[in-house]
């Protein structure tokens, strides 16, 4: 985090609180690696650092804030189980560090997938990534801004319903440099796209997708702190990936690439409303890195 350092902390005494919290996280279940990065985004402080804990004999450590409103913050994080993310207000994902905050979803590892799978696909078909590709529901901008790296001489489009997550997702494409290439709109999905009906080549989305029941089950740091409205899908969670399947082939291209994330499970059902509706072909889906499938691709007729 980028903060004028003004707290001044001993080594020694920041290496006992270090030690201390590991120890707390261990026993409340929260990976010990979250305290590495919390003194990362905190007090500057590398891995190997950290992993060495060499720090421990300098005389002093600069920290944007004092050690008691660390400890507070991390309070937050062990007994409110505020997710580490919202606390330091940084995502890494993919090459991209990224404003986060408790408007927009966290980006996860798995969705990185989706900028390897427009690569792969654009790099063998190249006429599409020159076209117009769109990010509905963008939360931070992290697909759109993906899009934006990855696809030079495409035009991205960002929409989402939230107004508070677009400001995120244009903060973050001016912090990556990538704003000259994203043109955001708010409003619900396709709606502000009109004037883009039947040109667009590439739509790439996570949705929505946990069904309305199974929230309440979902790790507190989900289910209390993340936006419900970037979760929730609905009865069977499948709501906006049947209205994407619905209304896609309106604003799409033929030969044009319809791409989402979903949960485990919801493979085969997306597969078949993919094929039963008659406008896709090519219909694919595809694991995330734990072999779980996660997306589904398809072509426009
Ligand atoms: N991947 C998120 C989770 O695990 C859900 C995101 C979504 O619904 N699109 O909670």
């Amino acid at each position: 985090m980028n903060f004028p350092s003004r707290w001044l902390v001993s080594g020694l005494e920041l290496w006992r609180w270090y030690c201390q919290t590991k120890a707390y996280a261990l026993m409340a279940g929260i990976s010990v690696a979250e305290v590495d990065l919390f003194l990362k985004e905190f007090a500057d402080l590398d891995r190997l650092t950290l992993r060495l804990e060499s720090f421990k004999d300098w005389p002093n450590i600069s920290m944007g804030l004092s050690l008691v409103e660390l400890d507070i913050l991390w309070h937050r994080r062990l007994e409110d189980r505020v997710p580490l993310q919202y606390l330091t207000g940084v995502a890494y994902w993919r090459n991209f560090s990224l404003k986060v905050d408790s408007g927009v979803l966290i980006p996860r590892p798995e969705t990185e997938c989706l900028i390897d799978m427009v690569v792969v696909t654009t790099n063998s078909i190249s006429d599409l990534g020159q076209g117009i590709w769109v990010d509905l529901g963008t939360g931070s901008g992290v697909i759109a801004c993906g899009l934006a790296d990855v696809l030079t001489e495409a035009s991205i489009y960002a929409v989402d319903y939230s107004p508070l997550a677009l400001a995120i997702a244009r903060q973050n494409a001016v912090k990556l440099g990538l704003a000259h290439r994203i043109n955001f709109y708010e409003g619900s999905w396709w709606q502000p796209l009109e004037h883009l009906r039947g040109q667009i080549s590439g739509m790439v989305a996570n949705p929505p997708y946990i069904p309305s029941s199974i929230i309440s089950t979902l790790q507190p740091e989900v289910r209390d702190h993340e936006p419900r409205l970037a979760l929730d899908g609905g009865v069977d969670g499948l709501d906006c990936i049947r209205f994407l399947i619905e209304t896609a082939p309106l604003y799409m291209v033929s030969g044009g690439i319809w791409l989402v994330e979903m949960m485990a499970g919801q493979g085969e059902e997306v597969a078949k409303m993919l094929y039963g509706h008659g406008s896709y072909c090519q219909v694919e889906i595809f694991p995330d890195l734990e072999g779980v499938d996660r997306f589904a691709m398809a072509y426009l007729k």
